[in-house]
């Protein structure tokens, strides 16, 4: 046994109405004017939960994958702030974090999809169809809160597909070179809560027990996403949404089963940890496939000369994998995902 755990600093709040708790942290943190921001979505949300508040801006423009004219937009009404909230997903964590990268301002988020973001250093900002991530400790929240009642509103299938998005961050934790042993449990565990929570959400959209269990499985995941290098899968996904656009826990729905059962047969621990029985691959696809998630890269908007594109790119660019990516293989795996087949080892 031989590894490097790092343990990330941050405050995580979690539980049903801990949202009524945001003024006590924003005081905690001595953050006297916050710079909001959100996706459009949230923007009535985000003013009901910052009314108590004094002294506050809000920004409600994050989108996906982060133009750098959205960043720049919200790093110009920073000024004269002293803390930044994200009230979202991962959208709105990301234009935070874009903030936090310049500014060196403190975030504080309400986390209300599984997508994780609030839990890494990791930024990403997209130009001219090209998107850049990197690391930075600047861009981890200080604070999270999680508020399994602000999920109820996530519509089942985004719940199925942002739950998907956590698996994938867990499954390539699990065999990526610098897991540790913490890293390995919190892992598994997330893996365990939000394949269990799943089902039960999409039969009761309101059912908090599942919600919490959802959330608590895409806290850890995120937190495994954070402490780890993403393999294969994360850099597919990066490359699909950068260049084309695609939605981001779509798109990791509809990847995920092809690269696990490519990857899986080369990392026998990170099988055994998914605890998924035999086929874990054909076990996600199963499992996202019966919830109503759409499985085919086509249907998400990927054109066909796109899959060359994204091959090239991906055998282009060094980066950690269990097992070597040869170009048919490759080939192989993102045309099974194009057309949304069942994965083949
Ligand atoms: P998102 O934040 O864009 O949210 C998806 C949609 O759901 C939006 O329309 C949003 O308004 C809506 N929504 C959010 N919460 C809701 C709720 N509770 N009820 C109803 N609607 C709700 O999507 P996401 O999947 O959470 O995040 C995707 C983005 O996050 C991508 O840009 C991705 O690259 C980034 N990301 C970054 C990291 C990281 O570590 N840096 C990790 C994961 C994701």
């Amino acid at each position: 046994m031989k590894f490097v755990h790092e343990t990330r600093p941050g405050r995580v709040v979690f539980g049903a109405g801990t949202r009524h708790q945001l003024a006590e942290e924003v005081e905690r943190l001595g953050v006297k004017r916050l710079l909001v921001v959100c996706a459009p979505g949230q923007a009535d949300l985000a003013a009901e939960l910052t009314a108590p508040l004094p002294n506050t801006v809000l920004h409600p423009h994050a989108v996906m994958h982060i133009p750098v004219s959205t960043a720049e937009k919200a790093i110009a009404l920073s000024e004269g702030t002293d803390g930044c909230l994200s009230v979202g997903g991962g959208s709105a964590v990301g234009l935070a974090k874009a903030v936090a990268k310049e500014t060196g301002l403190p975030i504080i988020a309400v986390a209300t999809t599984y997508a994780g973001s609030e839990m890494t250093p990791v930024w990403g900002l997209t130009a001219n169809g090209h998107k850049t991530t990197g690391r930075d400790p600047k861009v981890l929240p200080t604070t999270v809160i999680y508020d399994p009642e602000l999920t109820v509103s996530l519509p089942p299938g985004l719940s199925v597909t942002s739950g998907m998005n956590a698996l994938a961050h867990s499954a390539e934790a699990l065999y990526a070179p610098d897991c540790s042993p913490i890293t390995a449990l919190v892992a598994a565990e997330s893996v365990r809560a939000i394949a269990s929570a799943l089902p039960r959400i999409v039969e009761n959209p309101r059912d908090l027990d599942a919600r919490s269990d959802a959330l608590y499985g895409a806290w850890l995941a995120g937190t495994a996403l954070g402490s780890t290098t993403m393999s294969l899968h994360h850099k597919l996904c990066h490359l699909l949404g950068g260049t084309f656009d695609l939605p981001h826990a779509e798109t990791h729905t509809a990847v995920l089963p092809h690269v696990l059962a490519f990857n899986l047969p080369a990392s026998p621990a990170a099988h055994a940890a998914l605890n998924l029985g035999p086929d874990p691959a054909t076990r996600l696809y199963d499992l996202a496939r019966s919830l109503g998630a759409e499985m085919s890269l086509k249907a998400l908007g990927l054109p066909e000369t796109g899959l060359s594109t994204v091959a090239d790119q991906a055998l282009a660019a060094p980066y950690a994998n269990p097992r070597p990516v040869t170009t048919d293989a490759l080939q192989t795996l993102l045309r099974n995902a194009f057309l949304g087949t069942a994965p083949t080892a």
